[in-house]
């Protein structure tokens, strides 16, 4: 279903009447975790005046360390919705279990993002395969390309269409950033599936000063969006505070963005 030898034209995902794919470029941003009301409420005032359309935040959190946060849980969602409404900016979040499936429809999240630990979770995959919301898979860290395009055939294969490919760096021997961003996944995706993909800068780059070149580098290739980790006040941050921009480097981030898109 995903492959592009069934559906030749891109596909166009609609996020609340936000148009993702087919030469409409969407970038995602927001922090990594919600946190607080006051931090979220920055954060989507932020996201808004950057010019980007649609928010990011995590309420669960897949964290390498049990004793680290491990997010708000449904508390977060309730933030999350509440600053975000404001700028009626739709909104994404990770789903790491399906026994969570029905708190975010009752929250209506309007984009479920499947996370890179989470790829080959096929009982997972089979259940947002069952619901009508936009769905975000990221590359499982040490996935092939055809692992990843089969891990969407589980989703597709339930009867939701609506998949968005998210690249978000590879393990590799490098140890000098977190993850490599692989470009070259992005033409190959976009030959095999009609469905957009989009990249993220942060957690390929692990630090921030990383994102705006990885982003162009990515909007040069052909990706269909982004998505961004931004915190109001990054040096704050309980998760992932090296790779947050500021909003001012969302901003300029925006700008020279629209310069790439342009030309291309
Ligand atoms: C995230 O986007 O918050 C995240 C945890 O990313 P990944 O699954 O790519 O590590
Ligand atoms: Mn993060």
């Amino acid at each position: 279903i995903v492959g592009r030898e069934w559906h030749k034209q891109d596909s166009v995902v609609n996020i609340k009447g936000i148009p993702l794919g087919g030469n409409q470029i969407q970038i995602i941003a927001g922090p990594c975790s919600v946190e607080t009301p006051e931090q979220m409420a920055l954060a989507a005032q932020e996201v808004h005046a950057a010019g980007c359309r649609l928010m990011r935040g995590g309420a669960f959190k897949p964290r390498t360390s049990p004793y680290a946060f491990q997010g708000h849980g449904v508390e977060g969602l309730k933030m999350f919705r509440t600053a975000a409404e404001k700028y009626n900016l739709p909104i994404v979040t990770e789903l790491m279990d399906a026994r969570q499936l029905e708190t975010f429809m009752e929250y209506d999240v309007d984009v479920i993002q499947i996370g890179t630990r989470s790829m080959q979770n096929f009982d997972l995959l089979k259940e947002v395969g069952k619901v009508n919301k936009p769905v975000i898979l990221k590359r499982g860290m040490s996935a092939t390309i055809s692992e990843w395009l089969m891990a969407a055939e589980y989703i597709a294969a339930g009867g939701n269409h609506n998949i968005i490919f998210c690249e978000r760096g590879i393990r590799t021997y490098e140890t000098y950033y977190r993850n490599v961003l692989d470009v070259t996944a992005i033409p190959v995706l976009k030959k095999e599936t009609h469905l957009p993909v989009i990249v993220d800068p942060s957690h390929a780059g692990g630090k921030a000063w990383m994102v705006p070149a990885l982003s162009r580098a990515a909007i040069a290739a052909g990706a269909d969006g982004l998505l961004v980790e931004m915190h109001p006040n990054p040096c704050e941050a309980w998760c992932d505070a090296d790779q947050a921009l500021t909003p001012q480097e969302l901003k300029d981030l925006m700008v020279s963005l629209g310069a790439i898109a342009g030309a291309i």
